[in-house]
Order: structure tokens, then C-alpha cells, then sequence
């Protein structure tokens, strides 16, 4: 998608530290960082958001489930424990377009999930 920052990365027109790859999504870490760890698990297809997943897409979000435990477990902190959001759409606060999914860990988080 034209002008959409996160298919620049999957696309390797704009640089980021990269975590993990594989056909259907990437994990890169976050620019500015909520988290001692703080990656973005993303589906190369571009979908803007959890709402506009079509049922024949749903799988994407199982395989990111996985992509995101074996993060976790490779880069040690599966154990310790970790967060994941997903913001969709105006009121979430959602500034990328292209569905994503926040990897938050490296340290205690807050009780709270909404600011
Ligand atoms: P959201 O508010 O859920 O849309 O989150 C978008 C996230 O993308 C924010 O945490 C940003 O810091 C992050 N972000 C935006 N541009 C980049 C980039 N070029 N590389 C890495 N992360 C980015």
C-alpha cells in the first residue's frame, strides 16, 4: 500500500532493526520504544485493522500468535512474561494503519492497560 510506513519496512524502503521474518509477517522493533522490549509483529498483507480482518484472513492472526511466542521464547523472555495490544481504529489511539500487534516486556508493567 502507497504511502503506508509498515509496508515500506516489509518492502525494505525504509530500514528497522528486524526480529524475525518469514513470509506471511515481520517483527522489527518498536522506534520509540513504551518498553525495555518493544516489537511489532505485522502481517505483510496489508490490512489496516483488526475490524477489517475477512474471515478467510483469520489465520494470519494465528500465525502471528505463534511468530509472537517463539519471539518470546528466543529472545528470553517468555518466562518472565510480556504484553500484547492491538490498538483498532480512532478511540484505540491507533496511529499506524496496517494491523500490527505491540510486544511489551523487559520489565514489571503497569496494572493499568489504559492510560
Ligand atoms: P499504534 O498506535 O498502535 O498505531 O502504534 C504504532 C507504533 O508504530 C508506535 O508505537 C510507533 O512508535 C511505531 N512506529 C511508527 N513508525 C515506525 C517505524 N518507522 N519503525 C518502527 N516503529 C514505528
Amino acid at each position: 500500500m502507497e504511502n503506508c510506513i509498515f509496508c515500506k519496512i516489509i518492502n525494505k524502503e525504509v530500514p528497522s532493526t528486524i526480529v524475525y521474518e518469514d513470509e506471511k509477517v515481520i517483527a522489527f522493533n518498536d522506534v520509540n520504544p513504551a518498553a525495555p522490549i518493544h516489537i511489532l509483529v505485522v502481517p505483510k498483507k496489508h490490512v489496516e485493522k483488526v475490524l477489517d480482518l475477512k474471515d478467510e484472513e483469520m489465520e494470519i492472526v494465528a500465525h502471528i500468535y505463534k511468530v509472537i511466542n517463539k519471539i518470546a521464547k528466543d529472545q528470553g523472555f517468555a518466562e518472565k512474561g510480556f504484553r500484547v495490544i492491538t490498538n483498532c481504529g480512532k478511540d484505540s489511539g491507533q496511529e499506524v494503519m496496517h494491523l500490527h500487534f505491540h510486544i511489551l516486556a523487559g520489565k514489571t508493567l503497569g496494572p493499568k492497560i489504559v492510560g
